[in-house]
Order: C-alpha cells, then sequence, then structure tokens
C-alpha cells in the first residue's frame, strides 16, 4: 500500500516578475517499508519538495495523498497541516534541533506530549524507543554533551515518537563522517523494514544511498530517472 502519494506537485515562489518555478510536474509515491532516496544538486528543489510533502510548505499546484487520504488538492489544504503532520509524520533535520535544556528522555517524550501522550506511558514509549537506538543509558545528558553520531540517533527516536507511518529526512547524516553516516542510514533502512514505514531521505551524497529500494533524481526541479532496485 502507498504511504504517500504526490502527483503533477509544482511549487512557485514568489509571484509576478519575482516568481520562481521550484518544482514542475512532480510524480512520486513511497510504499510501506520503502527507503526512498532523493537525490539533486544544491538547489534542485530537494527540500522544497520535502517540505511540501511535511506539510511545512504550501504547494502551488497538484495533489499530495497520505494513507489513502487526500492532503492537498485543488490548490488547497485538505487537512489542518499542523496536527496531521504532528500525528502522521516524523521529521529528521540536517542539525537535530533537540532543545537544548531538556534531556534527552525529556526531548523524545515532548514529541509526544504534543500528541497528548503525557506522563508514565509517555517515558516507557520514551525509554523503549532509546533502548531501541542504542541511547537510553544516555537518558539523563543534555543534548550538548552528545557526539553528533549519538545526536542523530535521538533525533530518530524523537521522529519515531507518535508511530509515524512516514518518516521524513533532510540531510541527516550531513553533520557526520562517512561511516558514522553510513550506520545512520542503515539504521533508517532497519526502521522502514521492521515498523513498515515508508521513510524518504534527502541527500546530495551518493555514498549514502547503498541498499536502498529507489533514487529519484531532481534536477532543476524535476525528476529525472527513478531507479528501483530489482527486489
Ligand atoms: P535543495 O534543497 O535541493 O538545495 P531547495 O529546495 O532549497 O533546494 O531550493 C530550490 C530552489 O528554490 C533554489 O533555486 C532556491 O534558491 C529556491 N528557493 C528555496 N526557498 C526559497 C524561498 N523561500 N524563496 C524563493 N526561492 C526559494
Ligand atoms: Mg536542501
Amino acid at each position: 500500500m502507498f504511504v504517500l502519494n504526490v502527483v503533477g506537485l509544482k511549487k512557485v515562489y514568489g509571484s509576478g516578475d519575482l516568481a520562481f518555478t521550484a518544482l514542475e510536474n512532480i510524480d512520486f509515491s513511497v510504499q510501506e517499508g520503502e527507503l526512498a532516496a532523493l537525490l539533486g544538486p544544491s538547489g534542485s528543489g530537494k527540500s522544497t519538495l520535502l517540505n511540501c510533502i511535511s506539510l511545512i510548505l504550501e504547494p502551488t499546484a497538484g495533489r499530495i495523498e497520505m494513507g489513502g487520504k487526500t492532503v492537498y488538492a485543488d490548490g488547497r489544504m485538505q487537512v489542518p497541516a499542523r496536527r496531521f503532520r504532528r500525528q502522521n509524520i516524523g521529521f529528521i533535520f540536517q542539525g537535530s534541533y533537540l532543545i537544548p535544556f531538556l534531556n534527552v528522555l525529556d526531548n523524545v517524550c515532548l514529541a509526544m506530549e504534543l500528541n497528548g501522550r503525557k506522563g508514565k506511558q509517555a517515558r516507557e514509549r520514551g525509554m523503549e524507543l532509546l533502548r531501541y537506538l542504542e541511547m537510553a543509558h544516555r537518558c539523563t545528558s543534555l543534548p550538548g554533551k552528545l557526539s553528533g553520531g549519538e545526536t542523530q540517533r535521538v533525533a530518530i527516536a524523537r521522529a519515531l515518537a507518535n508511530n509515524p507511518r512516514l518518516i521524513l529526512a533532510d540531510e541527516p547524516t550531513a553533520s557526520l563522517d562517512t561511516a558514522r553516516g553510513l550506520k545512520v542510514m542503515e539504521l533508517l533502512k532497519t526502521i522502514a523494514q521492521e515498523r513498515q514505514a515508508a521513510v524518504i531521505i534527502v541527500t546530495h551524497d551518493e555514498r549514502m544511498i547503498q541498499g536502498f529500494d529507489s533514487v529519484n533524481r531532481l534536477q532543476d526541479g524535476n525528476f529525472q530517472i527513478t531507479e528501483q532496485s530489482g527486489s
């Protein structure tokens, strides 16, 4: 089943003489358990597409469906964007954006609290996620004390907090060396398979996309070829 289906997506920044078309004619689908890469040079529209999918940015035209539900169509959002995002999408940024004065566990729990899950139940789930990411021993550390790889593992735990079917990551390995970057990618692949989530990862680094199920190449706001792995 498709977790995400994007049809004819278009995004224009600005208007009049300053209008700039950042995306045009984008068709893009991702299924349960699929690890998909969005690859392309700087300025090709990767972040614009990811931000449209995550409902942070409103598209100009086209259609976005998630889990069979239409979320954007006919030139407008069809769902309350913020709540839909909070409940259905996990997001991992390039910098982690962990909250510096909250410890590791509280950072993970905050994501659940925003969805109304609080107290003991949230803390138990937070610890379970930290164990899954081998970060339980750091639960009381402040983000400033963590290495780059540890920080990204906490950011992944936070993205999983509400058990989203769709996980989006914008250059999640940009601040890591190759070995640690590949480890984070391995982890995201495992998460896609074990949780039957769709995981979309933006990167400009060809070395990071080993073992991905599909590789989608953007150039100047258009898709070039999409490669599907044989399996
Ligand atoms: P990438 O993530 O692939 O580097 P972006 O999606 O950030 O690319 O940007 C795609 C294009 O859209 C670039 O030419 C960029 O300059 C332009 N762009 C991005 N954000 C804005 C904005 N807020 N206003 C105008 N143009 C923008
Ligand atoms: Mg970008």
